[in-house]
């Protein structure tokens, strides 16, 4: 099954990201539906690992910012 984001008739899916991961992202990075993009998407889990390593290799906790989404 394809990892990356698409809709189906009007349905968006948007599985998260990693590779062995079943579960649906509920946050997304560089989505713009509007323009036709459709990001990367993550799970809570994975969304919290991911943030957690960037953290930690920039030493500074990063603001949530304006292009990600939230769903939940
Ligand atoms: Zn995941």
């Amino acid at each position: 099954m394809s990892k990356e984001p698409r809709f189906e008739g009007n349905i968006f899916y948007h599985p998260c990201s990693v590779e062995s991961c079943m579960r649906d992202g509920c946050i997304g990075e560089g989505v713009n539906l509007l323009k036709g993009r459709l990001g990367r998407w993550y799970c809570m889990p994975h969304y919290k690992e991911l943030e957690h390593k960037r953290a930690s290799e920039k030493r500074v906790i990063q603001p949530v910012q304006e292009k990600q989404g939230r769903l939940f």
